[in-house]
């Protein structure tokens, strides 16, 4: 039987655009790939971690290309929810548990650089990405405030972290007008952003440090040659001493099994019409972005022109919804029943890589010629941006920083690609029903 599956890059093809993409303008580059070329480093996926890839490496003196199946922010840059926040997607206390205290302080502290070189990049280069201070937890079960006390006071003693605020029923009430929330868990070290903005303008800059952009080139294969590897796209070839691939939920098979270790998870997102600031400041009193502690969580914040973008809901299939808008909407309307007066401009989704252990995974192949990071699990925006100054700093022999993440363990999904999805989304089926039964 010959199974002949789409790229995960090809679902977004026909759709009609996210509000994200309406408010950027196109990147400065023309370059078309009509000749083989060689350059030092060629990177794959136009993400946060291809173009932070290719501007840290340009910035240290090498020839770089980076090459994206369709347009720059295609991909889940593109279109997440913006939270830019510390730490891993996994608390300090599993990581303490499954890493041991001197690897999960190396990780927390590389969770802060993460947000401090985005904070940096962002101040130095003037880009206007609509920063805005503040991640609000918003605790969904009772038992949420002991536990937000419990995390608060563990990072303070153990970790020097002073920027929880902790809110009991009323604060929380009075910051988030809705019903459903019992206490939350302020963290004022995490921001919001438009995250396309922000990748558009480091695309901007690497261009301005010479690397080539092509756009609409998907690479087909990678040949391990003795000094180089052949990177084969449509009609040419190129021939780079090193490759970084950065293309995280869409990966398919292009480095072969290593897609194995991660779950292509697809989640949507909607925004509505512009509420205005004094409807929105009415429903987020300070205009944090939010999540709740479901395990499939609802997080939303608002745009720079007040539109409530609001995304949850995750599909394990390799198709995405057809329905994608009322699919969040409905879980909009029962954290806002308020909002049903507005209209939605705009719904889309986007693919994430989930491993088992939710922890990122880095590392490289071909005898170190080629480079990966992917594996984010839905925590990726300020640790993509980290990744590629890691990945430069490796690829100038200085290999801690990167190590930390490479030398985490990551089991295989079981079921390689066609049973991949079905167990894993029985083994998610569990974790729905225990938030079910956990939020009576
Ligand atoms: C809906 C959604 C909401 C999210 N919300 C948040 C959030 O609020 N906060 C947070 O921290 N994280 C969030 N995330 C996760 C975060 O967006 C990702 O971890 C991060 O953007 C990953 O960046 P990346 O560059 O590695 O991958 P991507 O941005 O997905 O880029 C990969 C690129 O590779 C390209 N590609 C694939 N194959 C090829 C090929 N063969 N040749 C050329 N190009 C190829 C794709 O077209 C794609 O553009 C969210 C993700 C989604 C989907």
């Amino acid at each position: 039987m010959i199974f002949n599956k789409k790229s995960t890059y090809e679902q977004h093809d026909n759709e009609k655009g996210s509000f994200y993409h309406s408010s950027v303008n196109p990147i400065k580059s023309k370059d078309i790939l009509d000749q083989d070329i060689n350059v030092d480093v060629c990177v794959i996926g136009g993400g946060l971690t291809g173009v932070s890839s290719a501007l840290n490496i340009a910035k240290k003196g090498y020839s770089v290309a980076l090459f994206e199946a369709r347009k720059i922010g295609a991909g889940a840059s593109g279109r997440n929810g913006g939270h830019l926040g510390v730490g891993m997607r996994k608390d300090q206390i599993y990581l303490e548990n499954k890493l041991g205290k001197i690897h999960a302080k190396q990780l927390w502290d590389l969770g802060l650089e993460a947000v401090e070189e985005t904070l940096n990049l962002i101040k130095d280069n003037n880009i206007d990405c609509a920063l805005v201070k503040g991640i609000l937890a918003a605790g969904t079960f009772e038992n949420d405030y002991k536990q937000f006390e419990f995390e608060a006071e563990y990072l303070l003693k153990n970790y020097n972290f002073d920027a929880y605020r902790i809110l009991n029923k009323d604060k929380i009430q009075n910051e988030i007008n809705s019903n459903i929330y019992k206490s939350g868990l302020l963290n004022l070290r995490n921001y919001h952003i438009n995250p396309l903005k922000l990748l558009i303008a480091l695309t901007d800059l690497a261009i301005k440090e010479k690397v080539k952009i092509f756009e609409n080139t998907p690479i087909l294969k990678l040949e391990d040659h003795k000094d180089e590897i052949l990177v084969i796209a449509a009609k040419h070839k190129i021939k780079a001493k090193k490759v970084v691939v950065g293309c995280n939920g869409y990966l398919d098979n292009l480095i072969g099994k290593k897609a194995n270790s991660f779950m292509p998870i697809n989640n949507y997102v909607i925004a509505t019409e512009s509420l205005g600031e004094e409807k929105a400041k009415d429903i987020i009193r300070n205009n944090y972005a939010v999540h709740d502690t479901r395990f499939i969580i609802d997080y939303y914040r608002f745009s720079e022109d007040w539109r409530m973008i609001f995304g949850g809901g995750e599909t394990f299939s390799s198709q995405f919804l057809k329905d994608s808008k009322n699919f969040v909407l409905e879980r909009m309307y029962k954290v806002f029943p308020q909002l049903q007066d507005y209209k939605v401009d705009y719904s889309w989704g986007g693919t994430l890589a989930i491993t088992v252990n939710r922890l990122p995974m880095f590392g490289s192949m071909m005898n170190e010629k080629l480079i990966y990071a992917f594996g984010y699990s839905g925590h990726g925006l300020a640790l993509s941006i980290l990744s590629g100054k890691l990945i430069s700093e490796k690829i100038n022999g200085i290999n801690e920083k990167f190590d930390a993440f490479g030398k985490i363990k990551h089991i295989n999904i079981p079921g390689g690609n066609f049973l991949r999805r079905p167990i894993y989304s029985s083994a998610i089926f569990y974790y729905k029903l225990r938030d079910f039964f956990n939020s009576f």
